[in-house]
């Protein structure tokens, strides 16, 4: 079977030697050296400071919203915050769990990224934060959603999960925002298992943050505030330092496989307009159909050769009613959610596979 991405497995000799040194000094998780290796190894890799690790990119969300206070309520009444419905389910879901309303705007439909212009038009006030999504490892506008959230007092959560090493205007897009989350589900370019990275622009809601994800304990026989548990382990770091030894190659033969549709694919097809400053970590491989019927068409023929893509994002979060009491039909999200397919791409697809997906697609346009 031919999945829409693999997890990428480092040499198995390097996490042997980081386990055993786990077994020597019997330190598992709370802040192990691993950990503390492993956060200044990302901090110099991505080019940013005030780096946490977290247990999840999930997590990473929630703690960032905690931190920068966007969980409190306005006026008595739930706090909302500005997102987009082009995402992983976790974007929204992560607010709602936190008791912040997610209020959706519409997408660019050139970059699927949350556009500057429908964010203003959402604002109410009750807003107290944006919360947009790289989608795709692809930049938002971050220029003018820096413009309108100090214009409106607004702070920015950028879900990051999938710009992980992207750089734009030559550093690190993660820079952007009061915060930038990170995943490093087993999925992602660059994995712990599971886990997930918080970066703040700002030390003071760093410290906070690393209070909150340890049960709100600041020291010994201290407990000064509500928290939870969200530590990362060294399990999870040991992972993490042998994927990221190896990212370069990794993220080198992604690039081939992404290369490779885009040559065969981009006269026939619409791909994501990305940004002209920005680098690409090859996380993803999205491909934009003419209609959902095409997709079907072209999914089911993939299917038959046991080549399984996936539709990412389908639903647009704005129709999942039970889950965000919304009712907005957001005409561009809608609409590229139900066009939009994603090939496979990982570090080993086998160049006759990639031969055979894009000749089974050409086939049925
Ligand atoms: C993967 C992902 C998440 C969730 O991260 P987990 O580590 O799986 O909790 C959140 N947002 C986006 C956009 C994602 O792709």
């Amino acid at each position: 079977m031919i999945p829409v991405t693999k997890p990428y497995l480092p040499s198995r000799e390097k996490l042997d030697k980081y386990i055993d040194g786990i077994y020597e000094r019997q330190w598992l998780t709370n802040n192990g050296p691993l950990v503390q290796e492993l956060t200044k190894r990302l901090e110099e890799y991505l080019g940013v400071e005030n780096l946490l690790l977290v247990s999840n990119g999930t997590l990473a969300l929630q703690i960032a919203y905690r931190a920068l206070g966007i969980n409190e309520p306005v006026n008595g009444k739930p706090a909302e915050a500005i997102t987009t419905p082009f995402t992983f389910v976790a974007t929204s879901s992560s607010l709602k769990w936190e008791g912040i309303e997610p209020v959706f705007a519409d997408i660019d439909p050139d970059t699927w990224c949350l556009a500057p212009k429908n964010i203003e038009a959402a604002i109410t006030p009750q807003t107290r934060a944006i919360v947009p999504v790289h989608v795709f490892g692809n930049a938002c506008e971050v220029e003018a959603i820096d413009e309108i959230a100090s214009e409106h007092n607004l702070k920015v959560i950028y879900d990051a999960a999938h710009a992980f090493g992207v750089n734009y205007k030559s550093k690190s897009l993660l820079k952007w925002g009061d915060a930038a989350t990170l995943s490093f589900h087993a999925t992602k370019v660059f994995h712990t298992i599971e886990g997930g990275a918080i970066v703040f622009k700002r030390k003071e809601d760093l410290e906070k943050a690393k209070k909150l994800i340890s049960f709100g304990i600041s020291g010994p026989e201290m407990i000064q505030e509500l928290g939870i548990n969200a530590k990362f382990n060294e399990f999870q770091a040991a992972m993490g330092l042998c994927v990221l030894d190896e990212i370069n190659i990794n993220m080198s033969k992604r690039r081939v496989v992404k290369e490779h549709y885009l040559e065969k694919l981009n006269r026939s097809f619409a791909f994501q307009t990305r940004n002209n400053n920005l680098t690409d970590n090859y996380a993803y491989a999205p491909i934009l159909f003419d209609s959902n019927d095409q997709l079907t068409l072209i999914v089911d023929a993939l299917n038959e050769h046991n080549i399984i893509p996936r539709r990412y994002f389908y639903p647009s979060l704005d129709s999942l009613k039970l889950l965000f009491c919304a009712d907005y039909g957001l005409p561009t999200s809608n609409d590229i959610a139900e066009r939009i397919l994603c090939l496979p791409i990982y570090d080993n697809v086998p160049p006759r596979v990639l031969a055979q997906i894009t000749n089974i697609i050409l086939k049925k346009m």
